[in-house]
């Protein structure tokens, strides 16, 4: 169910210019919203290092401008690789977390520097015997959590009991394995499943090192830290106190990392569209978008997210009305049943917080233009769009 917030007609002006700037929807990011949920996670965790998912939003500059911030990466493919390849990465601060690798991402990570990799079972352990002494690995436990809008622990990772036969076996073959790394799936509802998982993994990590002695002790708490889509999700503060709890019973000597994505990125991106159609059907209006399902909004499939939306008007006439994507595929449907003033061919809508798992899974279906992505922080905004309205 989407929400649509109804703004005075002049507040869409900067909107407006932007996209007849571009001449094509735009994915909006602004850098100064990164800046702000970065600093918001670092509070809520403190001593936690984070390693920035870059699969939510994989753009250059949102990469580029967390590693100023001091941000480490989460890499999962030779892609990412190739797409960071030019910035000022430090790869002691890069970790390779997808669970099953091909040879290419192996080798492409390696060569880049990376030297952390994540595994889940006997086969991808293998895969480093011939890097032995060249990697340290994180073994990824399942720990499932119905009430995450994406359940990432159905798909990767052992099971709680796999879990020391797993560490003991990566011993006997020569490989270090320096910790355990758990995702309790994304956009999570609370912190006490992470907690739990943290609780779970630590009694793993020590009963391995009480009888190996071994030193174990690297903890990565995965990402899941939600965003609010104007459905009342936690903050970041409350969201971390079980968190916290469970961390502080870590023994001192414990490193923990963490792999946020959708909370340093959805709150960057705004999608700004324009009406290219609309006609009467039975007693709803349809107004056709030039970007949808299959570009900006990929989200509402693959991760079951509704974006708040925003019209602009000054009209009292309120209608019932449906906002679709561009393409020919009647999926391509942006919100239902949702009542707003009359709109012209033309106007703008907005969709806010899209910055995860959006254009990441946008495609280039009908051969439609995807949105133009316009990168800023909060002053150039201001700037930019004043000139381009007084202009
Ligand atoms: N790490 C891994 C291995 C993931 O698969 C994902 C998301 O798919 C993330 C981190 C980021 O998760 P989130 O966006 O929930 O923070």
């Amino acid at each position: 169910m989407s929400i649509c917030r109804i703004s005075p007609a002049h507040l869409g002006d900067r909107y407006r210019s932007l996209l007849h700037a571009e001449g094509s929807a735009v994915l909006l990011l602004n850098l100064s919203k990164v800046t702000e949920q970065y600093r918001a996670l670092c509070n809520a965790l403190p001593g936690v290092e984070p390693y920035y998912a870059i699969k939510s939003l994989p753009h250059p500059a949102v990469v580029e401008h967390l590693l100023s911030l001091g941000c480490g990466l989460d890499i999962a493919t030779a892609g990412e690789i190739e797409m960071i390849r030019d910035l000022p990465v430090d790869t002691n601060k890069t970790i390779h977390t997808h669970p099953i690798k091909r040879p290419q991402d192996i080798r492409a990570a390696l060569n880049f520097g990376v030297t952390t990799f994540v595994v889940d079972n006997i086969w991808e352990l293998e895969k480093f015997i011939p890097f032995a002494g060249r990697v340290e690995l994180l073994l990824r436990i399942s720990y499932r959590n119905p009430e995450a809008r994406v359940d990432l622990s159905r798909k990767f990772g052992c099971t709680v009991e796999e879990a020391p036969f797993l560490l003991q076996r990566a011993e006997q073959l020569g490989i270090r394995v320096k910790g355990l790394s758990f995702h309790v799936g994304s956009q999570s509802k609370n912190g006490e499943i992470h907690a739990a998982a943290i609780r779970a993994a630590s009694r793993i990590m020590q009963e391995h090192n009480a009888e190996f002695d071994e030193n174990v002790e690297t903890i990565d708490i995965g990402g899941g830290f939600p965003v609010n889509y104007g459905d009342n999700t936690l903050g970041i503060e409350a969201f971390c106190a079980p968190i916290r709890e469970a961390l502080a019973e870590l023994p001192a000597h414990f490193r923990v990392l963490a792999e946020p994505g959708r909370f340093l990125s959805a709150p960057a991106g705004t999608a700004i569209t324009q009406v290219m159609g609309k006609a009467r059907r039975g007693d709803t209006t349809w107004y056709y978008l030039n970007d949808g399902v299959y570009g900006s909004f990929s989200g509402q499939i693959y991760d079951h997210t509704h974006y708040p939306l925003e019209v602009f008007s000054d009209l009292e006439e309120r209608e019932t009305a449906a906002l679709t994507g561009p393409t020919c595929d009647s999926i391509d449907m942006i919100a239902e049943s949702i009542v707003i003033p009359p709109l012209q061919i033309g106007d703008i809508v907005v969709g806010h917080m899209m910055g995860a798992y959006t254009m990441a899974s946008a495609s280039d279906f009908n051969l439609f233009d995807r949105a133009h992505v316009v990168v800023m922080d909060d002053d150039q905004w201001a700037i930019d769009t004043v000139t381009s309205i007084t202009a």
